[in-house]
């Protein structure tokens, strides 16, 4: 898009599907692609269709799905009339999304253009499961950023890394002990197009790590207008050790850490110059890309011949950062030590030497045992810096006010900009269905707008109720599916197998505890007396059933440690053996139908820990209810009535806050059961002579309607256009439009 030369020489692994497939059915090579598909219109139906099993199987790989479908198949499906008028008419949407000349963006905020776009850094993308590099909500964050910016006409192209085996995948031994693993992918059966000059050669870009050369090559992965780059050591000609530098997403040590962000910031900075992309903005996405900012710099240096100082103005200018971590630890900082062995021929590259450079990401100057922190060299080399909640913004003033000794905290120039989730990608194609009925075909590109949701209160009680309860036993049949064939994977008894098919009812307060599993998100907080929770689960005539998913760190022994208390709990007592279960290798399609599917979604992270989080965003979008802790994106969400209960949800743990963490555990418990006792399951159960819960559906549309228009990254992006990649664009949110109808 940026460059017409470059797209054309990523193009042979589309040209060879093309090549491969029936007339008819051509366009399916260039959408399979691109992930567009993923997000709009007749979506995974199409790739579905050809062979649900192997769909399935491939784990929603489109470009694999058509690579090995039996030709037998593909005949069939090429001369079936109904199959060829969807495949022409996703192609044309296709076409018309990718080349429309005017966007909401380039209205305005005309000065972000196509020549100059935002370069996103992120050492993770979610964009979908079958591109599994991603970890959790940083991840989700970056992917659903990058579609919102495409659907808006923001010009961006995202940078990252393409790890050989990506994050490790999660099974339960049949004592409940994560045992971790990894798959190989391979990224020529993806929708990946390594990136080649015209003569077919890949494009390469050097770095030098520990006085080697490592040869970086890169990958295009399509989503939507939006081109992101990921970067990979793995090649021939660099060292065995260093091939596996992109091996693995979070997986090593501090050596490892360092490389990897080595590679992201500086060989990404190289990568875009390499490819022909100047871009106005880097905009990185958490500390680990902010090597990125020297590299800014030297090649500054190389274009103007000025110092390092003289240039520093000129980067920061372009340069913006959104920092996610509230507490200090989690801040990437690296000791003297290893920065000397990865930088010692860096610096004077700069025209630094070593103190003058370690004084860059030190947080107090003149001490030489301060290490070199991530994030303090993001603010000092950024033009803006924002939190990722309101809290989150005025913890982070608080943390890093020790890098303006003369301001006052609230003068500490970190913003905030609460996050977002891609409404197109999570709402369940059931909803966004009902919502195309009642608040018009086009309000999925309105969705900033408070009026297209304010409608919600037209829909019938009942409509409403029933699509929420076919996407529960949507969930329910997904779990029992799954959960039986990772018994059997496990070789578990007979017993447990069988069990399988009967675990969850639909009649049943279900409640969702899907992300993460790190300690300070407390899993375990519904256990905390586990007594009162067997009452809660077990009683007879208004039972509630628990569904769990999440990946510990493979070195976090105590987030294991949790899973397993879960699970051991599950199956100690009968009666919790159909109530209490955890679902598997968390991924963005277990994600989907758990947020879809159920009646809660339970957070209790330990405040104010939790950035934003924004898997109880996902849930609003299709009915569900939250019940969390007063942190990161929830205390701008919840809202309460003039009796102090929530109106669109519920929150939990009153004001009390205390450094105590076994006391707060205690107290948020309390909080918790109390909720589920007095108003939650009361309110569920309350239900009419046809089974409606009239009180239940008037909170779910009132969450519907006052989170909608609020936590999505549509929203998000405008305010990323005003406040950080052109300041000052004046934003009407009921005039924000994206680009998703046909
Ligand atoms: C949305 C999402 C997350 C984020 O979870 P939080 O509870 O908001 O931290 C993590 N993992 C996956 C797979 C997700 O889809």
């Amino acid at each position: 898009m940026q460059n017409s030369i470059v797209s054309q020489s990523a193009s042979t692994a589309v040209e060879q599907l093309r090549e491969k497939l029936p007339y008819t059915l051509k366009p399916l090579a260039n959408i399979a692609y691109n992930y567009w598909w993923c997000w709009t219109g007749d979506r995974i139906s199409i790739f579905r269709n050809i062979d649900p099993e192997a769909w399935d199987r491939l784990e929603h790989n489109p470009v694999a799905i058509l690579k090995y479908a039996d030709p037998n198949r593909l005949s069939q499906l090429a001369s079936d009339p109904t199959y060829i008028k969807r495949v022409a008419k996703v192609a044309q949407q296709f076409d018309r999304y990718m080349n429309e000349p005017q966007t909401w963006a380039s209205r305005v905020a005309p000065q972000i253009s196509r020549d100059r776009p935002v370069a996103y850094f992120c050492a993770e993308f979610g964009i979908h499961e079958s591109l599994p590099i991603y970890s959790g909500g940083l991840g989700i964050l970056a992917g659903d950023h990058l579609k919102s910016a495409s659907d808006l006409g923001v010009p961006m192209v995202g940078v990252g890394l393409m790890y050989r085996q990506g994050y490790f995948r999660q099974r339960l031994s049949v004592n409940g002990w994560q045992e971790d693993y990894y798959i190989d992918h391979i990224f020529e059966d993806m929708p990946l197009q390594l990136m080649t000059d015209d003569n077919g050669e890949p494009i390469v870009v050097d770095i030098e790590l520990r006085q080697r050369r490592v040869h970086l090559q890169i990958w295009r992965a399509q989503v939507g207008r939006v081109n992101l780059y990921l970067l990979d050591t793995d090649r021939d000609d660099n060292d065995p050790i260093d091939r596996w530098l992109t091996g693995h997403l979070y997986g090593g040590n501090q050596d490892t850490r360092i490389a990897q962000e080595v590679v992201l910031g500086i060989g990404g900075v190289r990568a875009l110059k390499a490819l022909g992309i100047t871009p106005a903005i880097h905009h990185l996405n958490e500390g680990h890309a902010a090597f990125s900012t020297l590299e800014v710099a030297r090649q500054e240096m190389i274009a103007t011949g000025k110092s390092f100082y003289d240039v520093e103005a000129s980067v920061r200018e372009r340069c913006v950062f959104t920092t996610h971590t509230p507490v200090p630890a989690g801040h990437d900082a690296f000791s003297g030590d290893l920065m000397e062995s990865y930088f010692s021929n860096y610096w004077p590259q700069l025209g630094l030497d070593q103190e003058q450079f370690m004084a860059l990401g030190a947080r107090r100057l003149g001490d030489p045992w301060e290490p070199f922190g991530m994030t303090v060299i993001a603010l000092r080399l950024c033009r803006t810096a924002n939190g990722v909640s309101k809290l989150h913004g005025e913890v982070s003033r608080k943390m890093w006010n020790i890098l303006y000794p003369d301001s006052p905290v609230d003068k500490v120039p970190i913003g905030h900009i609460t996050n977002g989730v891609h409404a197109r990608t999570w709402t369940a194609p059931l909803m966004s269905d009902l919502y195309a009925q009642y608040f018009g075909e086009d309000w999925s590109s309105r969705m900033a707008d408070p009026q297209v949701w304010a409608k919600v209160h037209e829909i019938p009680d009942e409509e409403l109720w029933w699509r929420h309860q076919l996407l529960k036993e949507r969930l329910i049949a997904y779990t029992r599916n799954k959960i039986r064939q990772a018994r059997e994977e496990a070789g578990e008894d007979h017993y447990w197998i069988e069990n399988a098919n009967q675990l969850l009812d639909p009649n049943v307060l279900t409640i969702g505890f899907a992300r993460r599993f790190s300690t300070y998100k407390r899993g375990y907080l519904l256990m905390h007396d586990t007594e009162r929770a067997l009452r809660i689960l077990t009683n007879m005539e208004r039972p509630v059933q628990l569904l769990f998913a999440g990946k510990a760190h493979p070195a976090d022994e105590q987030g294991k440690r949790i899973l397993q208390r879960l699970f051991e709990w599950s199956r100690q007592h009968p009666h919790l053996q159909s109530r209490v279960v955890i679902v598997p290798d968390y991924d963005m399609y277990t994600a989907r139908k758990l947020i879809q599917g159920v009646d809660v979604w339970l957070n209790t992270p330990r405040r104010p820990l939790e950035a934003s989080g924004t898997s109880g965003q996902k849930v609003c979008f299709n009915g569900g209810l939250n019940c969390s802790i007063l942190d990161g994106w929830w205390c701008e969400g919840y809202q309460e009535g003039p009796d102090g209960k929530g109106l669109n949800g519920w929150a939990i743990g009153e004001d009390a806050h205390t450094s105590d963490q076994d006391l707060q555990d205690k107290i948020d418990a309390e909080s918790l059961y109390k909720l589920l006792e007095e108003e939650i399951v009361p309110l569920y159960y309350d239900r009419d002579a046809n089974g409606i819960p009239h009180g239940w559906i008037r909170m779910m549309k009132k969450s519907i309607e006052t989170n909608g228009q609020a936590f999505n990254t549509d929203r998000m992006i405008a305010d990323y256009v005003a406040k950080v990649y052109a300041p000052g664009t004046a934003i009407d949110l009921t005039q924000l439009r994206s680009s998703v109808l046909a």
